[in-house]
């Protein structure tokens, strides 16, 4: 028997239960499959889940996900992160929709489609149309430096990983197989204490024999994450709408709804005159106690609120309700800085 065998027959008895495998798409389907894919990169499987029923229940078909809005997408997106994402993937469904409907089959193709990258690919040529396609994620990387002690840290190791799993990868039910290595790493195969009594590749696994099954993968020293400073503008009119804008299109949660702030720098060298300078409008503004922070995936961000009432101006950006807020595509951030003045109490008169 090949370790694919032994890895699929495990599969069959031990398969986690995933709305992406369940009715409708108890065959796969390449919506599905794309849709949660494009959902779990840097995101968790339970974190992902009521996203992915809630996507599915407002839009079950790619069509119908071409026709939504950008901005229903990116308020039903709000919490995932990687706010970019969210956009390619409306842009993705517009570009297969306006091709039939119908996902490519091969990973060269699918390549084409925007915010399709190798992974994805790979995923959707794997596990929608069952081609031979090596699908290679965190938990796979994990399960192969395992089984072959590679001593080389991630992520000088990824070429050497995905060579070895490529080798593994069967031609017969390739689809189950991506399924079943990822499965295999997210519920035995885990980052601490791996049930290896569990495993069905315990016999021919390396770092089980030698008993190290937790230093693998090797992985690089970990570089410090800078802090970032700046200073938000909690904004009200005479009669207590709160002003956000849309930020641009392009860099950091591109598209998404913001408080206005300063730009975010690397020194805590904000004073509040020099912040003034980036306030939306002429307003006397008052510091609030207590700061918002927020990590990203490269930076920390600590931000000072200020809050100050100005004139109405419709020119400024968007007027809502503070308890509307959260029904927009107010990323995490937005939602603590929101949170602030509410909890403090101090929202001014
Ligand atoms: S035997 Fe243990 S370390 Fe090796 S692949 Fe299985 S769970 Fe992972």
């Amino acid at each position: 028997m090949t370790l694919s065998d032994t890895l699929l027959e495990w599969y069959d008895r031990n398969r986690r239960d995933l709305p992406w495998r369940a009715a409708p798409f108890n065959r796969p389907d390449p919506y599905g499959v794309w849709l949660s894919e494009v959902m779990l990169q840097q995101t968790t499987v339970q974190a992902v889940i009521p996203y992915f029923n809630a996507f599915i229940g407002r839009w079950p078909t790619v069509e119908a996900l071409a026709q939504a809005e950008l901005d229903e997408i990116l308020t039903a997106w709000a919490g995932l992160g990687y706010y970019a994402r969210a956009r390619n993937l409306h842009a993705c469904a517009r570009e297969v929709a306006a091709r039939g409907g119908r996902f490519p089959e091969t990973e060269t193709e699918l390549l084409t489609l925007p915010g399709i990258g190798a992974y994805t690919a790979a995923a959707i040529a794997a596990i929608a149309f069952n081609r031979r396609a090596t699908v290679v994620d965190g938990n796979v990387e994990r399960v192969m430096s395992r089984l072959h002690c590679v001593a080389d840290p991630l992520p000088k190791a990824k070429p050497r990983l995905q060579r070895l799993a490529a080798d593994l990868t069967p031609s017969l039910r390739p689809g189950d197989y991506a399924q079943a290595v990822m499965d295999l790493g997210a519920t035995v195969c885990t980052p601490r204490s791996p049930a290896c009594s569990l495993c069905p590749w315990a016999a021919p696994c390396q770092a089980r024999a030698a008993n190290r099954a937790e230093a693998f993968p090797v992985k690089a020293a970990k570089v410090i994450k800078p802090t970032r400073y700046g200073v938000a503008f909690w904004t009200v009119d005479p009669a207590g709408l709160v002003l956000v804008r849309r930020r641009p299109d392009s860099g950091l949660l591109g598209g998404m709804i913001e408080i206005p702030s300063t730009p975010w720098i690397d020194a805590r060298q904000w004073t509040l005159s020099q912040a003034l300078d980036y306030a939306p409008a002429h307003a006397d503004w008052s510091v609030l106690d207590g700061l918002v922070r927020h990590t990203f995936t490269h930076f920390h961000l600590e931000l000072t609120v200020v809050s100050g009432v100005v004139d109405h101006n419709p020119d400024l950006g968007q007027w809502h309700p503070p308890d509307r807020l959260n029904s927009l595509a107010l990323p995490t951030v937005m939602k603590k800085i929101a949170r602030l003045p509410r909890t403090l109490g101090n929202e001014p008169k």
